[in-house]
């Protein structure tokens, strides 16, 4: 074994290293360079971006699988996405008006209640 001493501390020498992209080998100018050139770079991170892609989800509207192509897409297309808005603004509104229906219920029998009661007293025998 040789040990390797460094002579002079203040100047790191880089040693050749492979480019990831290409696989010349160059001497980095920075410690973490992985390519030779910007053009390696810019390839690498081209062939990189499929990888980078969104994990496939299922579309709301008609459940079909699909890749998003924005990190906040929950349609598969346009057009599920317009009928899924629409679905849930229908959906709103029948939940609306089934609240509104439950309110006019509760009342009423609240109200049929107090008229029971009413006709009870009106009906009841005079303890006298
Ligand atoms: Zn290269
Ligand atoms: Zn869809």
């Amino acid at each position: 074994m040789h040990p390797i001493v460094d002579m002079s501390p203040r100047v790191r020498i880089l040693r050749e290293v492979k480019c990831h992209s290409c696989g010349t080998l160059f001497t980095p100018k920075a410690p973490n360079q992985k390519y030779c050139g910007l053009a390696c770079q810019k390839q690498a991170l081209k062939k990189a971006k499929p990888r980078q892609r969104f994990h496939a989800l299922r579309c709301r509207n008609c459940g079909k699988s699909f890749v998003p192509q924005k990190p906040n897409q929950l349609d598969c297309c346009l057009a599920c996405h317009h009928q899924w808005i629409n679905r849930r603004r229908q959906l709103e509104r029948a939940e609306r008006r089934l609240e509104k229906w439950a309110a006019a219920l509760r009342w009423s029998e609240e109200e049929a209640e107090r008229v029971n009661e009413a006709l009870k007293d009106a009906l009841d025998p005079c303890p006298m």
